[in-house]
């Protein structure tokens, strides 16, 4: 039926085409304010041989003295949990993890930055496995994660400790990555954004470094060891498009680290290396890739090297961790924005965790009543042998007071016999001669 309204009610309805300014072009600028009143923070995990270079790097590229002005959190040193303590302070090769925290401010913007350091790596005799240290740091952020993440009430904000980018430091040997790089490198690169560097590359020259980088981007692929790719610039304007091409084409970055500043004979005043040969500025790109470095890390990528982080390596942790604890998620993209499946996950995910607990406990009740069984049937099995003992004994006594008895007895029997035949003489003795 057709539904008549009346004039006065439709003379309400105030009808206005959406012609004017909304407002939501300021979105940018409020997620603009938010975020720099909040800061940026950035987790940055550096792992290579000692002297590679690695301090000197660091200071470079935030053009601070972080080794030395740094707030080391020293609940993060993390020794090999399989040692015992007597062993972790005898060997020093146990690779020990050391978060720097820097707060880095720059035209009012903060950046919270963690460098995450991984000492002694690569100086353990026996190298397999050595990095283990490293794989658990990675893991245990992206445990903790999962864990505010999945918490039923998340009143706050959750702080991402995840690591959001690796630097791995390559020795400049101009020959194929050791077995060291690609064993580690091949355990890690889905779990982090990998960017390997040629360390100390101004011992090799130009054509030197551009064939090292051949061999060194066949190895990766030969060993099937993805390195960051961003992906999410594919939409940007070609100019855009240009300049980030051109950051990543330079993939394993050649790298010169130095906090010298040199005077040039034009009077200019450089970061940079001096040798009887010249100079090498750091922030010159003609000289090494120092510049692409510090655009992937800082200017044009760290908000994708973030989001990769968060979309696809956390997730694939995730989902995996999930499966592991036999939770199955089909689309954990859609469940993300399904508040009844994201409820009944983290439900899952709660009880998959008291049922772990409880398997615990029950182990442990079971070790602990085992022990017990073992102390009694040693207890027992020491009473038997006494009370065997102690048998053994008393037989004996038994025996010896026995035979004691027959020769009593024995004795009173030769007794009796000779009274008996002494008693039998008197009284033949005593009966009168008969006469014939
Ligand atoms: P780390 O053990 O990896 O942290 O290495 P350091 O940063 O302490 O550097 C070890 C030594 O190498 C120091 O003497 C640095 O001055 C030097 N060094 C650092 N970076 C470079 C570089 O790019 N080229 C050269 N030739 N030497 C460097």
């Amino acid at each position: 039926p057709v539904q008549i309204t009346s004039s006065v009610e439709s003379d309400k309805i105030i009808r206005r085409k959406l012609n004017g300014y909304v407002g939501f072009a300021n979105l940018p600028k409020q997620w603009h304010r938010k975020s720099i009143r909040r800061g940026f923070n950035f987790n940055l995990m550096i792992v290579g041989e000692k002297g590679l270079g690695k301090s000197t790097l660091i200071n470079t590229l935030f053009n601070k003295d972080l080794y030395n002005d740094i707030n080391i959190d020293n609940n993060d040193i993390k020794f090999d949990s399989n040692l015992d303590d007597l062993q972790k302070n005898s060997i020093s090769s146990t690779i020990k993890i050391n978060t720097l925290k820097t707060e880095i401010e720059e035209n009012n913007v903060k950046l919270n930055l963690s460098i995450i350091d991984c000492i002694n790596f690569g100086t353990s005799i026996d190298l397999t496995n050595s990095w283990k240290p490293i794989i658990d740091e990675i893991d245990s952020r992206f445990d903790s994660y999962l864990e505010l993440e999945t918490k039923i009430n998340r009143s706050n904000l959750i702080i991402d400790n995840r690591i959001h980018a690796l630097l791995y430091f390559i020795e400049p040997t101009g020959h194929s990555l050791k077995p060291l790089d690609i064993n580690f490198m091949k355990s890690i690169h889905e779990k982090v954004n990998l960017i390997p560097i040629i360390a100390k590359s101004d011992i090799l020259n130009e054509i030197e470094i551009e064939d090292f980088k051949l061999k060194i981007l066949n190895d990766l692929k030969n060993h099937n060891i993805k390195i960051f790719n961003p992906i999410n610039y594919e939409n940007d304007d070609d100019e855009t498009k240009i300049i980030n091409n051109e950051i990543i084409s330079k993939i394993p970055y050649a790298i010169v680290g130095s906090n010298n500043l040199i005077k040039l004979n034009d009077g200019r005043l450089v970061r940079g290396r001096s040798y009887p040969w010249g100079i090498i500025e750091i922030d010159n790109e003609q000289h090494c890739d120092f510049i692409k470095l510090r655009q992937l890390l800082i200017r044009n990528f760290m908000e994708e090297l973030k989001d990769l982080t968060s979309k696809i390596l956390y997730e694939n942790y995730r989902s995996n961790k999930l499966i592991k604890m036999g939770i199955n998620q089909d689309d954990s993209v859609f469940k993300e924005f399904d508040p009844i499946l994201k409820q009944e996950e983290e439900k899952k995910l709660h009880e998959a965790k008291l049922l772990n607990l409880e398997n615990q406990m029950k182990q442990i009740f079971q070790q602990k009543v085992s022990r017990e069984e073992k102390k009694l049937q040693e207890t027992e099995a020491d009473l038997f042998s006494k009370h065997k003992e102690m048998r053994d004994k008393l037989l004996k006594q038994i025996k010896m007071l026995e035979e004691k008895k027959k020769d009593l007895e024995s004795n009173n029997k030769l007794l009796d016999n000779q009274q008996i035949h002494q008693s039998q003489q008197q009284q033949q003795q005593q009966q009168p001669i008969s006469s014939p």
